[in-house]
């Protein structure tokens, strides 16, 4: 079956939508947009793709990807590592290794098991760098 083809997007809700693609970050999530606009979130994604808005955004919006522990011993661990305890075997300390959040020793993980964050926003906008 063929979709129903909605009517056309005016040069406002484009712009709105370009509003919302900012300075490297995206303010807004496709589904807020949609519901803003009261369109169908596909279309929304559409014209971000059409548009190349997203491209080279991060978007702190989006739950961050899950980073695998890395399993550190003391020894290799940086300054930048996470030093959450992850070995539970018996073994010497494993730490996790991971990439801290500023200003703590901890990757956002174990950040968010270790402390309440009251600046979860500013937090958020953080990107986790990703282990090659
Ligand atoms: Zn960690």
């Amino acid at each position: 079956m063929k979709k129903e083809s909605s009517s056309k997007w005016t040069t406002d809700e484009i712009d709105y939508i370009k509003s919302c693609f900012k300075d490297g970050k995206r303010s807004k999530t496709n589904r807020m947009i949609s519901m803003r606009l009261n369109r169908p979130i596909s279309e929304v994604k559409n014209i971000v793709k059409r548009l190349k808005l997203a491209e080279g955004i991060e978007n702190p919006l989006q739950s961050p990807k899950k980073e695998k522990a890395v399993g550190i011993s003391f020894d290799d661990i940086k300054h930048n590592q996470c030093r959450a305890i992850i070995s539970d075997d018996g073994e010497p300390c494993v730490f996790c290794g991971k990439k801290t959040v500023t200003g703590t020793s901890y990757c956002e993980e174990h950040k968010k098991k270790y402390f309440i964050s009251v600046q979860r926003r500013k937090t958020m906008a953080l990107i986790p760098a990703s282990v090659s």
